[in-house]
């Protein structure tokens, strides 16, 4: 996969609205093969430790197949899985608090990069 070139734009909610306003886009490849996972839109501070789907802006399938999955079902769900290596990037969760599917990092398995070209350019 490649990662479009399309610009995306700031997804405003009250998710964000209680993350002090603040939100970038990450550019994820996987760590192992340097294949692109997600664009992510990250809201707040902090590191990065898990990406809720409804922020994860490409590939749109990555966040549409965990449609209808809550905490009673989340056996049903997949891990996140590099397409190109196999590597496991994250598993499954709910984050209670909000209700919200996410994916939990593990932790050094993703490179995370503010642009397309920031990213382009560490493979140079
Ligand atoms: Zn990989």
């Amino acid at each position: 996969m490649e990662f479009p070139l399309e610009e995306f734009k700031i997804k405003k909610d009250s998710y964000l609205k209680s993350r002090d306003g603040n939100s970038k886009f990450l550019y994820i490849t996987c760590a192992n093969c340097n294949e692109p996972i997600m664009i992510y839109q990250k809201d707040g501070k902090g590191g990065l430790l898990r990406c809720y789907a409804d922020r994860i802006v490409w590939p749109t399938k990555l966040a549409d197949r965990t449609a209808g999955i809550t905490s009673s079902n989340l056996k049903q769900a997949d891990l996140l899985i590099c397409p190109k290596c196999d590597n496991v990037i994250a598993n499954p969760m709910v984050y209670i608090p909000e209700k919200r599917f996410a994916y939990r990092l593990i932790p050094g398995t993703i490179h995370t990069d503010r642009s397309l070209k920031r990213s382009k350019n560490r493979l140079a």
